[in-house]
């Protein structure tokens, strides 16, 4: 292959867009990136990034990069609501023999997407152009091609794959006729972003879950702009109330003095509403067009997996693209991305994410009782504590994804 007919296009400078830019950038195949922002957003989305991610993220020292820029998170821990009592604490330690990385890594998303970022400036090889959306997808047996739009008119561009990584409403996905099955949540999430200290006041880890009949919480530290840090709570909302009920000075300090009842207000300095799915598309594959991150696959947030499922799959298809492109493997390799990855989304991700959910909200007072006190047995035995992290740190799911691969050799 000519170098040009060697070119990926990636639609999508999100996080695991920016990776597969660096990923095949780094071993000198050319690569054009779109993307519709002027730059990575700042919006608070994710923070957890798990050990079985950071082993990816290791190679040029951008999970330690990571961990300077954001907060060193061993332990996380289950909270009763009602009680107000702790329920379980897992630390990671017990991890030491199954990773590096015996931590989870806070770090806002839009930290990593810069020091990708960073890294990608000094590749000549990749064109990354922001202010470009993808508005149309075209593919022959040889090369596919994309329409693109920017503030000159539109312009077509032609490449040997295309990695659609442009996030839940897909252009690629969409275009390539890709069904995005699953379902929606009725209820909205909201996220409050506070400097309150809940360390000092209250005694929480960086990680804490909250239970609650028919509601939830998850409260976690990110390190923001440097010590002291900030903090997000995230809850389920009524799926009746219009949003400026729900984003209301009076909601906000309702909802955060039931959860966490203090006699000062709370500094509350963002609030964010997100629509919440649980979707995977029919396919990761398409011909020429690849799907990866949440372009392929959506889920709630309780246990922070979207986006390590999206670096994840980044690492997987990159690793795989290019031992294609150099010529080393037919191109039915990239059959495998989408059997592994595709399986462990539904295996895993959705599983976990929806199982998190339901045990956190469930109403049923015997069904409470049998959830908390199973997560209590389970923190106090160590190797049921650590087959609980292997997948909550998604390290089983990668290893039923190198599974997969040996079972396909
Ligand atoms: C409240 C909240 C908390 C979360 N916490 C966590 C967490 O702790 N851990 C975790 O793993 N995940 C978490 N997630 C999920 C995580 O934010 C997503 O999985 C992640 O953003 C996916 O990254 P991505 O690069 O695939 O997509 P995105 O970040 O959505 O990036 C897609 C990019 O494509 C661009 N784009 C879209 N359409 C086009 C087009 N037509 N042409 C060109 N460009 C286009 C967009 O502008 C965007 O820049 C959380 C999500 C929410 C809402």
């Amino acid at each position: 292959m000519t170098p040009d007919h060697r070119r990926v296009l990636i639609a999508g400078g999100g996080p695991v867009g920016l990776l597969c830019a660096w990923l095949l950038g780094r071993r000198g195949l050319p690569v054009v990136l779109f993307d519709d922002n002027d730059g990575p957003q700042a919006d608070p989305r994710a923070a957890t990034t798990h050990p079985a991610t950071l082993e990816l993220l290791s190679e040029d020292g951008i999970a330690d990069d990571m961990a300077r820029a954001g907060l060193i998170a061993p332990i996380f821990q289950f909270w009763d609501r009602p009680s107000g009592q702790l329920v379980a604490e897992f630390d990671h330690a017990v991890l030491k023999h199954d990773t590096r990385y015996p931590y989870v890594v806070q770090c806002e998303q839009f930290k990593t997407a810069k020091l990708i970022l960073a890294r990608l400036r000094n590749l000549p090889n990749v064109d990354l152009l922001f202010n470009h959306e993808i508005v149309d997808v075209a593919q022959s047996e040889s090369s596919i091609s994309v329409e693109v739009r920017a503030q000159d008119g539109t312009a077509t561009y032609a490449g040997a794959y295309l990695i659609g990584a442009d996030g839940g409403r897909s252009a690629v996905r969409k275009q390539c006729g890709i069904a995005f099955e699953g379902f929606t949540w009725p209820e909205r999430f909201i996220v409050f972003t506070t400097p309150y200290d809940f360390e000092a006041n209250k005694g929480y880890c960086y990680r804490s879950y909250f239970a609650d009949p028919g509601s939830w919480c998850n409260c976690f530290k990110v390190s923001a702009d440097g010590p002291p840090g900030l903090w997000r709570t995230v809850f389920p909302t009524d799926p009746s109330q219009p949003e400026q009920d729900l984003t209301s000075d009076a909601a906000v300090q309702a909802l955060m003095q039931k959860f966490f009842p203090s006699p000062e207000p709370y500094e509350v300095v963002h609030r964010n509403l997100y629509v919440t799915h649980q979707r995977v598309a029919a396919t990761f594959r398409k011909g020429r067009a690849l799907l990866a991150g949440d372009a392929a696959h959506v889920n709630n947030p309780i246990g922070g997996m979207g986006l390590n499922g999206g670096i994840q799959d980044a690492a997987n298809l990159c690793e795989k693209l290019t031992r294609v492109l150099l010529g080393r493997e037919p191109d039915r390799l990239l059959d495998l991305y989408d059997l592994q990855r595709r399986t462990v989304a539904i295996e895993f991700v959705q599983e976990q994410s929806i199982a998190n959910k339901n045990r956190l909200e469930a109403r049923d007072p015997e069904l409470r009782r049998r959830n908390l006190d199973e997560l209590r047995q389970i923190a106090a035995d160590q190797e049921r504590a650590r087959q609980f992290l292997l997948r909550t740190s998604m390290i089983a799911s990668q290893r039923r994804a190198a599974a997969l691969e040996l079972a396909e050799a």
